[in-house]
């Protein structure tokens, strides 16, 4: 058995992710903006202190034209984003839902929050949702998937959607991690029913905390509008508090200074993602002369964000060599192999559900996936990665495949 625990002796020093490292002006000038017209911060209502200005609601406009879909809905989180896509598509009890075995806990936890029963299905090299996998675990149960696009990768989502359609089952994406990504010029988050985003602090735009939805179909766009806020159908005819509703629902709004960053960070992303793609490709020609190892996969035509460079080596011991060498030079690495635990099905024991679905015994449930990620090694793209920088991760990783060799 492969052990992910990794005892750190060393201060790592954190390399900067996107998103906040663009922190600024721009959303500066767009929060003062809300706070300069009447200071309102709620989505809804006060017209005629507002001076006209709804950030979140030109967030969403702005968000749904820049993803070329037809409606796009804010919400407080990534996590929320995804639980409200399961209520507005009915997922609930007694329902199954298949996701992949290497996400962040959130994917599941929607799921288990739903009271739908998470099911978890292995990945291929593109270290998303294997679509051969996937088939395999379709019951009369099954309701719905979410496809994950994990660490800025696209999942193979053309097949993923066919073995759908041919079971009627709903499709969501997962996109928290995927923000900007395309497969032949069409974006990751469009595919499906619905695609969910995440602006938390570390993905490649950032509210702070937020999220989104984007939808193509109005009905399931207007039910997932109402669940997200009580219920309330923001009925034109009337005013808020006279407003009608045929559901119950929760609260998941996104305030008016989350709005006003979403549009200020937005404005950056297509440049954002265009340099860190430079960034990895810098560091990927610095190592792929090494004997033995690969990137991870991408789909035909897969534009990906960049999000990090993840190297697949032949042996575990390898990766976790590097990963060690790498941190006594105080370089960190992303997610793979050091934060495995929160992003591996494989680890959740503390997921009954899950736990209980897969037979008890989730160590060996997804023996491929763990096979797979404990050869990875998933190293953070910046925006102000320096050439030094990447050359002293080369330097490190090259210097272990001397210690392998000789
Ligand atoms: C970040 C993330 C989420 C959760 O988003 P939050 O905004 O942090 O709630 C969900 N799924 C994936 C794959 C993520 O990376």
């Amino acid at each position: 058995m492969v052990s992910y625990v990794y005892i750190i002796q060393y201060v790592v020093f954190t390399i900067l992710m996107p998103g906040y490292e663009l922190i600024g002006e721009e959303e500066r000038h767009e929060i003062m903006d809300v706070l300069d017209n009447g200071g309102v911060l709620f989505r809804h209502g006060f017209n005629s202190l507002r001076s006209n200005r709804f950030k979140v609601r030109d967030f969403e406009i702005a968000f749904a034209e820049y993803m070329s879909c037809n409606y796009a809905l804010a919400v407080t989180s990534g996590t929320a984003a995804l639980r409200v896509a399961l209520a507005a598509l009915g997922v609930g009890p007694g329902d199954e839902v298949i996701t992949q075995s290497f996400t962040f806990v959130a994917t599941v936890e929607a799921i288990i929050e739903s009271g739908a029963t998470p099911v978890c299905a292995d990945i291929d090299m593109t270290l998303n949702l294997d679509p051969i996998a996937l088939e395999g675990l379709i019951t009369p149960q099954t309701k719905a998937v979410i496809a994950v696009h994990m660490l800025g990768g696209a999942a193979n989502i053309n097949e993923i959607k066919r073995i759908c359609e041919k079971h009627s089952l709903f499709l969501i994406e997962d996109t928290a991690w995927g923000c900007g990504g395309r497969i032949n010029n069409k974006h990751l988050g469009t595919f499906g029913d619905i695609g969910t985003f995440s602006f938390d602090y570390a993905k490649t735009m950032t509210t702070g905390e937020g999220g989104m939805l984007t939808f193509s179909d109005e009905s399931i766009y207007k039910r997932a509008y109402a669940w997200h806020d009580h219920g309330h159908e923001n009925n034109p005819q009337f005013a808020r508090w006279e407003d009608t509703r045929t559901s119950s629902g929760f609260n998941y709004r996104m305030m008016e200074l989350q709005g006003a960053i979403g549009l200020a960070q937005l404005k950056k992303l297509t440049n954002v993602i265009e340099k860190q793609r430079q960034n990895k490709e810098m560091l990927w020609n610095s190592l792929k002369d090494l004997p033995g190892i690969e990137r991870r996969h991408m789909p035909l035509d897969a534009y990906d964000t960049a999000d990090a460079l993840i190297i697949v080596f032949k042996t575990h011991e390898l990766a976790k060599d590097c990963r060690t060498k790498l941190a006594h030079v105080e370089i960190t690495t992303k997610i793979l192999p050091e934060a495995i635990s929160w992003h591996f099905a494989g680890e959740w024991n503390h997921m009954h559900q899950l736990k209980s679905r897969h037979g008890g015994d989730l160590l060996n449930a997804f023996s491929r996936s763990r096979d797979i990620l404990s050869r990875c090694l998933s190293l953070p793209i910046s925006i102000h990665l320096e050439k030094e920088t990447a050359g002293l991760i080369s330097k490190t990783i090259r210097g272990c495949f001397a210690c392998e060799n000789g």
